[in-house]
């Protein structure tokens, strides 16, 4: 029989009090979905699948719904399926009307009155259905760097009701040409956490391993420059309230790398399902060892 997915801050919410993180990785396709799903179920933590707007308009919604649903079920067990930055409130509406247990409203980028009250109507539409919500406060961007004031995330917490905040404390999105390696500001972190009484949740926090990007130009590719932040740093946001991690750049250069090995490896294969699953396998040793560094082994949800 089909289930719902579970409410995203039932998970959170576990992860924050036994100082964890819950790895929140982005999927695309059956592949990525499959491996986030079954790598969750073998190493017994707990699952969260997300998807961004992007994606949604490449993969749609019934597709997205019924392929997370029908793979949890084939893997018994409970999983989010959470929307990754909804900019507008009919996206998230949209989403929770097609079952998604938990959805981001990122109207950050508007002035901060009109954020507070976007935000606060996406809270009240979601709350009536058992769905959590995540918001936005200061900028993410990769130009930007307007991070979080700790006075006004208790305010935005306090009037939008929301279940856990996104926060901007130095990390950017992508991976892509940094000038240097990210930082956290973490003196900032460990206030916000103190003043606000909601889980944190951290964006842009992909590590871009250097062996995965040396593999990746060992048969073709010509990345450089790309950093992410050092796996130190994440250990250390976790004890100061993060208790989401978003995690998307890392799987997306796990998976393409997985390709092209796959391919310069095998120059005269041409089979898709071959190619993919060399490319899944990829991915799940990258979710393998997420689980481990977030701290998720052997923490599944148990209802
Ligand atoms: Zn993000």
């Amino acid at each position: 029989m089909e289930k719902p997915f579970i409410a995203g801050k039932r998970l959170v919410n576990a992860a924050f009090k036994q100082r964890f993180a819950i790895g929140a990785f982005n999927t695309v396709n059956l592949e990525v979905n499959q491996a986030i799903i079954e790598t969750a179920k073998e190493e017994n933590a707990p699952c969260w699948v997300q998807t961004s707007e992007k994606t949604i308009s490449y993969a749609k919604i019934p597709n997205l719904v019924s392929m997370t649903r029908i793979i949890a079920n084939e893997n018994k067990i409970p999983v989010v399926l959470h929307l990754d930055h909804g900019h507008s409130v009919t996206q998230a509406k949209v989403c929770i009307d097609a079952g998604y247990s938990s959805v981001m409203i990122d109207t950050s980028l508007e002035e901060y009155e009109t954020n507070l009250k976007l935000t606060r109507q996406v809270v009240t539409y979601a709350r009536s259905r058992g769905v959590s919500v995540e918001a936005e406060l200061g900028v993410l961007s990769r130009q930007s760097d307007m991070y979080t004031d700790p006075d006004q995330a208790v305010e935005f917490v306090e009037k939008t009701g929301i279940d856990y905040l996104a926060v901007a404390v130095g990390t950017k999105h992508g991976a892509f040409k940094l000038k240097g390696r990210e930082k956290i500001d973490l003196k900032r972190l460990k206030t916000i956490h103190e003043k606000v009484p909601v889980p944190l949740v951290l964006h842009g926090a992909s590590s871009v391993n250097p062996k995965t990007v040396k593999t990746a130009n060992k048969y073709g590719a010509a990345l450089t420059g790309l950093k992410g932040i050092p796996e130190e740093t994440i250990r250390k946001a976790i004890k100061l309230g993060i208790a989401k991690i978003n995690i998307d750049t890392d799987l997306r250069l796990a998976f393409t790398t997985g390709l092209r090995q796959f391919l310069a490896e095998n120059p005269n294969e041409f089979g898709t399902r071959e190619a993919l699953l060399f490319a899944k396998e990829k991915v799940k040793e990258e979710l393998r060892h997420k689980i481990k560094l977030f701290g998720m082994k052997n923490k599944a949800h148990n209802p």
